[in-house]
């Protein structure tokens, strides 16, 4: 059964809901939810464990978050199965997901903070300290069940700061079990998991014992997190929404940069950040390309992730299920619709890979942030056009470039208003490279800076 885990005890919810199995419909497991007393009561486990933890060497919590890793890596294939179960996505990717979840501790797990010396002179020595900050309450979503919630942790964890977690409610077994097969690593207090029904973030953003609010989500919530944040001037990291465009130009190959474009608009079921979600491309090549990516998305076997073969799996909620036949609806009305195109008829939240062509600015797919499988493809005249049609949103998460010739994508990356644009690739994440968002995409970048308060000691 599983447990909330609050001050090192695995603690039973309040109260219990079910986690559904999106490729089933079915409940997967009942799931403890936590009141706003246990919301409490982790705060202040973390605020307890705070001053010894910060106490402790740099080289011993590296060497706990080792231990977390080996967790990690000793129990891979079931924490992978189980966040298939929950979160959808096929197994190929929930065990990349878990196994990089252990490599994100190990990094972490091997980085120095050192004290830097600005100035040493007969006037002043000036030396620059990264404290902790307290208690960091991370709040994530459900497209990535466990590595997101561990990427703000890690950092936190070593830079001396305790931890409340709350992963998102339609989501959370993953990261329950992980911390069950964790519960003896972390001494009391340093880690706690709260799972709530949607109705305890408010609380834990405005809680005035935490210190730092580390989020990802959509932009909406962003926006309330910041705002309550401003009450207390709270540290806040921010990982928002995207609306990705990808700008193919006129010198690929359509067969060549087709299957990149695809997988990085379909992975995890279109549901990641920074997945491709428009993808621009010139005159000269757009038939080709549509019938190329036509053909990726007819080709994809969409199942239950669990089941040998399968490419793309289910959406991973109702909610978002509901949402994306709008999309459809409107990509029907407004485009022509070369694959897919409808729901499955079947049990589970099955979309069909669809592609979009004849479709433009002023359509909900194009100008909004699908977040699944549905991709529209657009055609641009000029690339001053394209680029002025990619920069044209309020989201700047990530960006990309398609091309024969690197200079030359390199120069079109660089007019693009993005955290990260990348040349024939897109969402080419890893864990030394920093990763945030422009304009309303986020705030920071997660990694120790954003974890301490700088202090000066000038003497
Ligand atoms: P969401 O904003 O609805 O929920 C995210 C988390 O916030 C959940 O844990 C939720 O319970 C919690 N929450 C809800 N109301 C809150 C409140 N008032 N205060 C504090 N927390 C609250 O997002 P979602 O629908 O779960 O996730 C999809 C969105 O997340 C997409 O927009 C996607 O682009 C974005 N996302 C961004 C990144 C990134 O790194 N930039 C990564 C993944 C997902």
């Amino acid at each position: 059964m599983y447990k909330l885990f609050i001050n090192g005890e695995l603690v039973e919810g309040a109260k219990m809901s079910p986690v559904l199995n999106p490729a089933t419909e079915e409940p997967l497991a009942d799931c403890p939810r936590a009141s706003k007393e246990q919301l409490d009561d982790a705060v202040a486990a973390a605020k307890a464990a705070f001053p010894a933890w910060a106490g402790l060497t740099l080289a011993e919590r590296q060497d706990y978050l080792s231990k977390l890793a080996d967790v990690i890596d000793a129990h891979t294939d079931e924490l992978a199965r189980l966040m298939t179960q929950e979160q959808g996505k096929v197994l190929a990717e929930t065990t990349g997901e878990v196994m990089y979840s252990a490599m994100l501790l190990r990094y972490n797990a091997d980085r120095d903070i050192p004290v830097q010396v600005i100035e040493d002179s007969d006037t002043r020595k000036v030396e620059l300290y990264r404290k902790p900050l307290g208690v960091v309450a991370t709040i994530t979503p459900w497209n990535f069940p466990l590595v997101t919630p561990i990427i703000k942790a890690a950092p936190a964890l070593l830079a001396g700061n305790t931890v409340v977690s709350k992963p998102a409610p339609t989501t959370p077994l993953t990261l329950l079990r992980f911390i069950e097969l964790a519960k003896d690593v972390l001494p009391a207090g340093v880690f706690n998991v709260i799972v709530d029904e949607n109705d305890l973030g408010a609380a834990l953003v405005a809680h005035p014992d935490v210190a730092k609010i580390s989020f990802t989500g959509s932009t909406e919530t962003g926006k309330k997190v910041m705002a309550s944040a401003a009450e207390t001037v709270k540290r806040v990291t921010l990982e928002l929404g995207g609306n990705d465009a990808a700008i193919v130009l006129d010198d690929s190959d359509p067969k060549v940069v087709a299957p990149g474009l695809f997988a990085k608009a379909f992975v995890n079921t279109g549901q990641v950040c920074v997945a491709i979600k428009r993808i621009y491309a010139p005159e000269t090549i757009y038939d080709e390309l549509c019938d190329e990516l036509a053909t990726l998305a007819k080709d994809a076997i969409v199942d239950d992730g669990l089941s040998q073969g399968t490419t793309m799996g289910p959406v991973q909620n109702k909610m978002q299920y509901e949402k994306l036949k709008g999309f459809l609806e409107d990509a029907h009305a407004n485009g022509t619709i070369i694959a897919g195109g409808a729901v499955m008829d079947r049990p589970g939240y099955f979309i069909e890979p669809t592609v979009v062509r004849d479709i433009s600015e002023g359509s909900r797919l194009v100008d909004e942030e699908q977040f699944g499988p549905i991709v529209p493809v657009i055609k641009y005249e000029s690339l001053d056009d394209a680029v002025e049609r990619a920069n044209a949103t309020s989201y700047g998460l990530g960006a990309s470039v398609w091309t024969s010739n690197r200079a030359r994508g390199v120069e079109v990356a660089n007019k693009l208003v993005a955290g990260s644009v990348w040349v024939n690739k897109h969402d080419d994440a890893f864990t030394h490279i920093p990763f945030g968002g422009a304009k309303q995409s986020g705030v920071g970048v997660d990694g120790i800076e954003e974890y301490t308060q700088l202090t000066v000691i000038n003497s």
